[in-house]
């Protein structure tokens, strides 16, 4: 009887730790996949985080493109290296189905900050180039001081106060009516308002850059010598005075000191 109450009792225990064990067990089991589960999880992350490296090398390569495209697109010189250095990164991405470790990642996005500070430094001077151009395009003559028919072109014609004789002819004539607003045609400064000879009430324009340009004939002045003048502003009205036939703006375009046909500034 003592010994069946014994055995009974190792029974008991033994079945008890059976079932604790298998219950251990099955909590591994169970932890075992939620690790599996992780693991395939952070791998589908790391092949997305790889896609994603690679398309931030790809976008920088874009961006080299697109600064060299803008220089050629307002005109300034384009690096070679520029583009050797785009054409270089382009290829960096590897096949769509590559597997791709962390060591990978780490690689293209050290390549990608690597790239990122010239970049910054090429379009921080793109931006300043592109501001001295359009700096320049403000102040070089460009349009009409007055619209109005062109009544005598630019070079040798006859002299229109009669005879046979001939005379150079520095600028151009625009027809206007009398007291018509005339405009500077560049950013400026005054370097003579007043009467000067033959150019009756005239005033010269100094535009830097090897630019000047003259107005003559006016009826009044709108500025005075040394004050600065944008495109557009009205500096004087149409007139008739000094050596003129009738109301007219007499246009002259001199580039370092030299004459130069003003039609070729007036689109
Ligand atoms: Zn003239």
């Amino acid at each position: 009887m003592r010994l069946a109450a014994a055995m009974l009792l190792v029974s008991l225990v033994t079945l008890t730790w059976l079932v604790a064990d298998y219950l251990r067990l099955q909590r591994a089991a169970e932890e075992n996949q939620e690790l599996r589960a992780l693991v395939n999880e952070q791998e589908r992350q790391i092949q997305a985080l790889g896609l994603q490296a690679a398309v931030v090398r790809e976008r920088m390569a874009e961006l080299e493109l697109l600064d060299a495209e803008v220089r050629q697109m307002v005109g300034l010189p384009t690096a070679e290296e520029e583009r050797n250095a785009a054409s270089t990164t382009v290829s960096s991405r590897g096949g769509p189905a590559q597997r791709v470790t962390l060591t990978d990642i780490r690689n293209t996005l050290t390549l990608a900050a690597m790239e990122i500070e010239p970049a910054k430094e090429r379009l921080e001077d793109l931006k300043e180039e592109v501001e001295a151009e359009q700096e320049r395009l403000a102040h070089i003559p460009n349009g009409w001081p007055v619209k109005g028919r062109i009544s005598s072109p630019f070079g040798v014609r006859r002299s229109p106060f009669g005879g046979s004789s001939t005379e150079f002819h520095a600028g151009v004539d625009i027809a206007a009516s009398y007291g018509t607003a005339v405009r500077a045609t560049g950013a400026a400064r005054v370097v003579f308002a007043g009467i000067k000879g033959g150019y009756g009430r005239v005033v010269i324009l100094d535009h830097g850059y090897g630019y000047r340009t003259v107005y003559g004939h006016n009826s009044k002045l709108n500025v005075k010598t040394g004050q600065t003048v944008e495109r557009g502003d009205i500096i004087a009205y149409v007139g008739s005075s000094g050596r003129s036939t009738g109301p007219h703006v007499h246009y002259e375009v001199l580039y370092q000191g030299r004459n130069k046909n003003p039609s070729e500034y007036m689109p």
